[in-house]
């Protein structure tokens, strides 16, 4: 049996990232948020953490740190990961985890059954997001590797920060050179506010009306003038809630490539698409802000944020959450178009590993065998997940009984 002595190291390409989440990676995650928004990066202490821990991946294999006290003594538990990883973040998405079971458990008489197991299943993934393992297989060498699984959903407290900057990233590589040429506008398109029940209508109707304004979906009409002048777009669908007024605001933020948009024009023709979807206000009014050539960055993060002011998770608010997440289930929140199209992420860097099951029940199955004391020693020399799997898994299960083939 060909065993390579390691898992495959991704850590220079920082897309990966969602697949194995290494501190190198996380590192990387960091150099990009202070690129695209040095203020939450200097706001935020716990994002800093001690350069002792940054060693690659390969360093950390060589020195093996953490993993020998964790074997040593089974009854000690060590904690869920590095301080950082451990705290608030932690705590926070698990808390958003339980709050939206809760939410659904709470409703199941008033609630589509659909809604309902949407609600408690994403409750679930979401309170166990980059907690539990993977078991993966290469398919020619047929040696197994660790899947940290992520639950990938905007709902997330994780995952939405990633999975934006990740978004932000693409967005600003694809404005920069335009925007030095003075021809990139920021637009919010806004309707009035709706009321609680009408959220999903609404997000649809608006959706509809943005789209009608380039022409409709497929471009079967002509763009509503001006925006025959805007020849690539990016827009995101974001949506408040007022704690105030309790009700919805959901609004649209566009970068537009033109050379010059007239504002009330603009706000004319938005009026006619959002008339076409039975929208009415006695004021349209469309912002409209070129961007300079210091804020690319800044309107990058802008257009790509998943939720722009997350609902304070109080029991007040359990029916705004719900009404959101049913709202704005298998929704696109954002897309682009013309030059300034963005493709989207293709997964085939896991391509050469097939999913076997879950970790737990694989090793159950594979006890002290080979296969499994390989992949116990791939799983535990990886600075961060073996701190995640120590506190997962029972210390015993992890103590791998057979010297792996080398
Ligand atoms: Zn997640």
């Amino acid at each position: 049996m060909n065993i390579s002595p390691h898992p495959p190291d991704q850590s220079s390409n920082p897309d990966t990232f969602a697949t194995f989440p290494s501190l190198a990676r996380i590192r990387k995650l960091n150099e990009i948020l202070a690129e695209i928004a040095p203020d939450l990066v200097s706001s935020e202490p716990t994002i800093a953490y001690p350069e002792e821990v940054l060693a690659t991946t390969a360093e950390n294999r060589e020195k093996e740190p953490e993993v020998k006290a964790v074997i040593g003594d089974p009854f000690v538990r060590p904690d869920h990961g590095p301080w950082w990883l451990s705290d608030r973040i932690v705590a926070n998405r698990r808390y958003a985890g339980s709050y939206l079971r809760d939410a659904a458990s709470s409703r199941t008489r008033e609630l589509p059954y659909t809604a309902f197991q949407q609600l408690f299943t994403l409750g679930n993934r979401i309170e166990k997001c980059r907690e539990t393992f993977l078991v993966l297989q290469h398919i020619e060498e047929r040696h197994h590797i660790p899947l940290l699984a992520e639950c990938n959903s905007r709902w997330c407290p994780v995952c939405a920060v990633i999975k934006s900057l990740r978004r932000a990233r693409k967005v600003a590589a694809k404005i920069e050179t335009l925007v030095l040429e003075g021809l990139i506008t920021h637009a919010v398109f806004t309707v009035p506010n709706c009321p609680v029940g009408e959220l999903l209508d609404t997000r649809r109707r608006l959706t509809r009306a943005f789209r009608r304004l380039f022409g409709g979906c497929g471009g079967q009409s002509e763009p509503i003038p001006p925006m025959e002048k805007v020849r690539g777009y990016i827009w995101s669908l974001e949506i408040t809630w007022s704690e105030t007024r309790h009700d919805w605001h959901p609004h649209i933020h566009a970068l537009l490539e033109t050379p010059y948009l007239d504002q009330a024009q603009a706000s004319e023709a938005w009026e006619l698409a959002a008339g076409t979807q039975g929208f009415r206000s006695s004021s349209w009014h469309v912002f409209l802000q070129r961007v300079r050539t210091d804020e690319s960055a800044e309107a990058a993060l802008e257009i790509s944020k998943y939720i722009s002011k997350p609902i304070l998770r109080t029991s007040e608010n359990s029916d705004a959450w719900v009404e959101a997440i049913v709202a704005l289930h298998r929704c696109h929140q954002s897309d682009s178009g013309g030059t300034l199209s963005i493709t989207r992420e293709k997964k085939n860097n896991m391509a050469t590993y097939e999913v076997v099951g879950s970790a737990r029940r694989w090793l159950q199955k594979n006890e002290h065998t080979r296969a499994s004391s390989s992949f116990l020693s791939r799983l535990l020399k990886d600075p961060l997940l073996g701190r995640i799997a120590a506190g997962t898994f029972d210390p015993w299960d992890l103590a791998p009984l057979i010297k792996p083939d080398r």
